[in-house]
């Protein structure tokens, strides 16, 4: 159950409706909610809301434990600015930069509410496997949403949609800003993210939120893996996104669904163009050439298989760009 300005929002006994049911009880709360909220719901929002994690403990000493900065160097991009002395973030660079090496770019955390991407990224940061790339990873993007198991930031704004010019979502501006300063282009990048069942609650807050039509907003929640990139890569150039699902299949189910997010499901592959995701701004300014999100169906594998899954995922993307440059 989740509570969202005074009305409670059911979440598992969802999963086993049917779609029209689901769309009449989510309309009937939608109704009994604000249509765009103001600065009091966002307040009122956030009142219930408690810790369930610790952030530096859980994450920041993991990344400036031994085994990382064996290989990477850590860097403060910034601090939240609600809470800066609990919030500043990280990135890790390789260690033995070679300018005449390919580099990748991992993100993780860029929802709070999906930490197996942040974790992954760590893990794969302590085993430093893969010595053909130079790497920057950013484990963490918001922080606070990590602490808090929630999707949206302080502001309840949604950080993967804030990278576009004069964003306003500051986990999105201490990001753009730390590429821009970094000066360093990249081969490929992954977003690491996931979709739980929790996301069907969440689009009534978003409707709520933003103001925006619930009824068009509901889809089901893919029954699996699946990558989002963008239609750029429709017309060919796609041999990481085959090289990064055939990895995930073998550690997670891919998504069979005919649908996700309204497009078609080509086999766990969705080109989707979003305005403001982070994979988008990436390719679009010529920062990364081949640029993916991914999503992990989190829910029913648990969080050390979506974990798994993930690593999958960066490897994948590894593998590919190793054969690419050795063409
Ligand atoms: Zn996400």
């Amino acid at each position: 159950m989740t509570e969202i300005l005074g009305v409670t929002i059911p979440e598992s006994s969802f999963l086993n409706m049917k779609e029209d049911e689901i769309r009449k009880i989510l309309k009937e709360q939608h109704e009994t909610l604000p249509n765009g909220w103001k600065s009091e719901h966002v307040e009122a929002w956030r009142k219930p809301l408690k810790l369930v994690r610790d952030y530096k403990k859980n994450i920041v000493q993991r990344i400036k434990g031994e085994s990382i900065s064996q290989n990477f160097t850590s860097h403060e991009y910034g601090r939240l600015s609600h809470n800066p002395d609990k919030f500043p973030l990280f990135y890790l660079k390789s260690k033995n930069w070679d300018d005449d090496k390919p580099s990748i770019l991992i993100v993780g955390g860029v929802h709070g509410y999906e930490p197996s991407g942040i974790f992954a990224s760590i893990e794969f940061a302590e085993k430093n496997e893969d010595n053909n790339f130079n790497y920057v990873i950013f484990p963490c993007l918001s922080p606070w949403g990590y602490e808090m198991d929630h999707r949206w930031n302080y502001e309840a704004q949604d950080p993967n949609r804030g990278y576009v010019v004069n964003s306003d979502i500051e986990e999105c501006i201490h990001f753009m800003d730390a590429i821009d300063t970094l000066g360093k282009t990249f081969l490929g990048s992954i977003d690491l993210h996931e979709t739980p069942d929790r996301d069907i609650t969440l689009r009534i807050m978003r409707a709520s939120r933003f103001g925006t039509p619930l009824v068009q907003d509901y889809q089901n929640i893919p029954q699996g893996f699946y990558l989002v990139v963008d239609s750029y890569y429709k017309s060919g150039k796609d041999g990481f996104i085959k090289s990064i699902n055939n990895a995930v299949a073998n550690v997670v189910d891919i998504a069979q669904d005919k649908e996700v997010l309204n497009v078609p499901n080509e086999n766990g592959v969705v080109y989707l163009d979003i305005p403001g995701l982070g994979a988008t701004w990436l390719r679009e300014n010529n920062i990364s050439r081949y640029a993916a999100t991914t999503e992990v169906y989190s829910t029913p594998i648990g969080n050390k298989k979506s974990i798994e899954g993930q690593l999958a995922a960066i490897k994948g993307l590894c593998e590919n760009l190793t054969l690419e440059i050795k063409s």
